[in-house]
């Protein structure tokens, strides 16, 4: 396999896509906010498995932070990153900048209304708007045959899916499995904000998911029941803040009146200096994939 190439422009990145182009294949999408873990990285192999060229973009998007949040101490680690892609079988890593992205002046944003107004578009008012109109340009500028998203960021994939149907763009969403540590906790660049016992706490949000997932499976149907099920671990876990622990419909995100055949279990939780989300499917889809440390070590061979 040839080495990965590295962009940084739009203008090369242009180039890169007609280049594809003709020659008749098709490109695989993987955008993301860089200081990658193995989650971002099943999302390249993933891209891997049904595209011949996968670039992956690495840009902190200062669109999508709000006033006071962690846009400037975000973790970024350009040469870790650039190593890991490579490994992973990215084609191409595309690290955007503000200066290439964005005009002085940029005054055009996607507003969506629906399932982005609630949850994390309630705590984070500007959030989906920054998300949305910085992958409506890299969409624009890639023109990807497949774009891969994590279902980490749950709601995400339901605003960018709709973004999607809604504006025509010609794209397929694959969404793709949340990669967990052993101990349930999701991989998240976040938990770097975590000292090591908030760490070994933070697996209570999926524990929290779990018992939900278990309950439905046994029986459960009431969505009231469900939520409180949710809500106790997390409301029992000493030094966590709990913002928000519902389940809803899986696509529009509504509250559910019951039976409750089918939906997903969001939570948002602040431990020490991170915000932290999860979520789960009812019924659990197939597990979710588990990486002890050893593996991901081995994978990430720019480790240690
Ligand atoms: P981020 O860099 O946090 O913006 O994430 C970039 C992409 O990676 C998004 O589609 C995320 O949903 C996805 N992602 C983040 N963490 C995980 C994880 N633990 N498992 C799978 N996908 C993830």
């Amino acid at each position: 396999m040839s080495a990965m190439r590295i962009v940084t422009t739009r203008q090369q990145v242009r180039a890169l896509r007609d280049e594809v182009a003709s020659r008749g294949g098709r490109i695989g999408f993987v955008p993301t906010m860089g200081a990658l873990h193995a989650g971002h990285l099943s999302l390249v192999e993933r891209a891997r498995r049904s595209c011949d060229t996968v670039v992956a973009s690495v840009f902190v998007n200062p669109l999508q932070f709000g006033p006071g949040e962690d846009f400037e101490r975000y973790p970024r680690d350009r040469e870790g990153d650039a190593a890991r892609l490579a490994a992973a079988g990215a084609d191409v890593s595309w690290f955007a900048e503000v200066e290439d992205m964005y005009a002085p002046d940029h005054c055009s944003y996607v507003v969506q209304e629906g399932p982005a107004l609630d949850l994390e578009g309630a705590a984070r008012p500007t959030h989906f708007r920054g998300v949305l109109t910085v992958v409506l340009k890299l969409l624009n500028v890639l023109r990807p045959a497949q774009l891969f998203l994590g279902r980490k960021d749950y709601q995400q994939t339901v605003v960018i899916r709709r973004m999607v149907r809604d504006l025509d763009l010609e794209t397929e969403v694959v969404v793709c499995p949340t990669v967990r540590e052993p101990g349930g906790l999701a991989m998240s660049s976040r938990n770097a904000y975590l000292r090591p016992d908030e760490r070994k706490r933070a697996c209570v949000l999926w524990q929290a998911i779990e018992a939900t997932q278990r309950a439905h499976a046994e029986g459960e149907r009431d969505p009231e029941r469900l939520e409180r099920i949710l809500r106790s671990p997390l409301e029992a876990c000493p030094g966590l803040t709990l913002e928000y622990a519902v389940v809803r419909d899986g696509e529009t995100l509504q509250p559910l009146r019951g039976p409750v055949e089918r939906g997903v279990c969001l939570v948002a939780a602040r431990l020490g200096a991170a915000r932290l989300i999860d979520n789960g499917l009812l019924p659990a889809a197939a597990p979710d994939p588990v990486l002890d440390p050893a593996q991901w070590a081995a994978r990430l061979q720019t480790d240690g």
